[in-house]
């Protein structure tokens, strides 16, 4: 699983888009992004996709994913590991 930079300071609230439908939205961080853990869950307000977020350090946002397919990437690298 990702882990955010140490150093790295999360705000308290993120701008992304829907990767199903496009449509902004804000997100708080979950718990474990707080504690470093770059992994989060929300649903797009638009067309309830569930989604997986994650924050992009450098970019300052989050990013949006469609859950099956990130879960998809996640056994993939464990699979691969
Ligand atoms: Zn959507």
């Amino acid at each position: 699983m990702n882990k955010l930079s140490p150093d790295y300071e999360v705000l308290p609230v993120y701008g992304f888009v829907c990767c199903s439908c496009g449509h902004e939205q804000a997100a708080r961080p979950s718990l474990m992004m707080q504690f470093g853990e770059n992994s989060g869950a929300g649903t797009c307000l638009a067309c309830g996709e569930f989604l997986h977020l994650s924050i992009d350090e450098d970019a300052g946002i989050m990013v949006a994913e469609a859950w099956d397919s990130w879960l998809e990437k996640e056994e993939t690298a464990v699979t691969e590991a």
